[in-house]
């Protein structure tokens, strides 16, 4: 117990990372929902998770904004807090923080598998490493996603005729998948759900090309295809 009062030592910076609920100061990791909630006082993020905020949620969605860029530290209270790339989705960030000599990562939700539509993930050396490890298990072995885009472009040669319906979510992976698809060479137009196009609109401008979209609906309009 000694040993560990004498080392143990407790600084606050009172902040939150990813917080559920509305707080004085709110680290955010990236603009997932179960993430990046509304209703803080102050964020910190990066300036694509705080754009994309801010269309999800609305502008003022927070008191205040405070950008911070990769590898750019910040000092809270004689913490250094600093965003590594996540992999995860556009904005993603790694949370280091480092005290004297102790470094605590938390990493968010984050992937090493390469993506075009966001910075690849970054490994950050630590002491302590706080994850979300959802697919950690090893009975979950995700496929190598070029194989997979490949069985969707030989269904899409096979049978022109027909539509092809793909579930994503709105953010991040149907922008991924967007991309993988066009990194393929398949440059048709592809529809898209309502719910996607602000997100992918964002994308677009902010440098990912995702090609020829259109709204799978437009308001008033029974019948597409
Ligand atoms: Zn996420």
């Amino acid at each position: 117990m000694d040993w560990i009062n004498k080392h143990l030592q407790i600084v606050s910076i009172n902040t939150f990372i990813d917080p559920i609920f509305p707080v004085e100061n709110a680290i955010i990791t990236h603009a997932h929902a179960d993430h990046a909630k509304p209703g803080h006082n102050n964020v910190l993020a990066t300036k694509h998770t705080i754009e994309i905020m801010k269309i999800r949620y609305g502008e003022n969605c927070a008191n205040n904004f405070q950008e911070l860029s990769f590898n750019s530290p910040l000092n809270i209270n004689g913490v250094k807090v600093t965003f590594f790339p996540a992999g995860h989705i556009l904005g993603s960030a790694q949370v280091l923080l480092e005290y004297q000599k102790d470094k605590i990562n938390f990493t968010g939700d984050f992937k090493i598998t390469k993506d075009d539509t966001c910075e690849s993930f970054r490994p950050v050396t630590c002491d302590t490493l706080v994850t979300e490890a959802t697919f950690g298990l090893p009975i979950f072995q995700h496929p190598d996603p070029e194989v997979e885009i490949n069985k969707l472009i030989d269904s899409l040669k096979t049978f022109s005729n027909r539509p092809h319906l793909i579930g994503v979510y709105a953010l991040g992976k149907a922008q991924r998948l967007i991309k993988l698809l066009r990194n393929k060479g398949y440059d048709e137009t592809i529809f898209i759900h309502g719910a996607l196009e602000k997100i992918c609109n964002y994308y677009i401008q902010s440098g990912i090309s995702l090609g020829n979209l259109s709204k799978a609906l437009i308001k008033g309009e029974k019948k597409r295809f």
